[in-house]
């Protein structure tokens, strides 16, 4: 063999040496993983959702919580954590460590993500200064390369679930929990630490731009942007405003006249 071929073949083996180990590390299967789950989220629509991926969020204690995914809706805030584990998953709510079992026969102790899920909500409540646990719904979403065999939860708070179920898990939540106030609130705070989707931010915006438009076009007509009686112009003690004609059902006010 030539010394150039010999080189040649030298740098194809040691490419795909390194190719071979860059697929099979963790990191490259878990950034797939997510990248996946982040791309799914984005079809929940802008409209009653925001998507925020990969929060870091500093604790008290100096550490940080790392949290793949986090949905804010008025029906909940979804703390998604994704594990793109194969094989079999067995384990229960309680346990510290779950099972995932190989088609080989081999077993692994896995800890229980429930657990670290838990850990995650702790953090992001502690964060936005939030007591009420009741909004905050734990989404532990496997990927298509495990079979959920035996997984129990009781918890109507956690889902343990399949990613191919996830889209249709978030919408299935259907009560109100979450107030406008917080949703703002809620949304702002977690705009300053997350990588929030790109196209997701951008239709957010277009979709609070227009939202704005629209409000501004009705009280233009002399219509109630709030409940679409007209507006009339009012009077009190502090002079001349306008005001909703459905007063006091309806307490809208423009700021500003003119
Ligand atoms: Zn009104």
């Amino acid at each position: 063999m030539l010394a150039g071929e010999f080189i040649s073949l030298l740098i194809v083996v040691v490419a795909f040496a390194v190719v071979g180990n860059v697929l099979n590390s963790k990191g490259l299967k878990g950034f797939l993983g997510e990248a996946s789950v982040s791309l799914m989220l984005s079809r929940l629509g802008v409209e009653n959702y925001t998507i925020f991926n990969d929060l870091t969020i500093r604790k008290p204690d100096g550490g940080t919580s790392q949290i793949d995914h986090v949905v804010v809706s008025n029906f909940g805030i979804f703390v998604i954590e994704t594990k793109n584990y194969q094989g079999w998953i067995f384990g229960d709510e309680w346990q510290e460590q779950w099972t995932q079992s190989f088609r080989n026969g081999k077993k692994k102790r896995i800890s229980n993500p429930i657990h670290q899920n838990y850990g995650h909500i702790k953090a992001l409540m502690e964060y936005l200064g939030e007591e009420d646990e009741s909004m905050f719904y734990s989404i532990i979403c496997f990927g298509s390369r495990a079979t959920l065999k035996k997984v129990s939860v009781n918890n109507p708070q956690v889902k343990v679930i399949s990613s191919r179920s996830l889209i249709s898990t978030i919408k299935s939540y259907k009560e109100m929990k979450v107030s406008y106030f917080r949703l703002n609130r809620y949304g702002l705070m977690l705009e300053k630490i997350g990588r929030t989707d790109r196209t997701t931010r951008k239709e957010h915006i277009e979709h609070v731009k227009q939202a704005i438009q629209v409000k501004k076009n009705k009280v233009a007509a002399d219509i109630c942007p709030k409940c679409g009686e007209d507006l009339v112009i009012r009077k009190s003690k502090f002079g001349s405003f306008k005001g909703c004609s459905n007063y006091p059902s309806c307490r809208f006010v423009v700021k500003r006249l003119g």
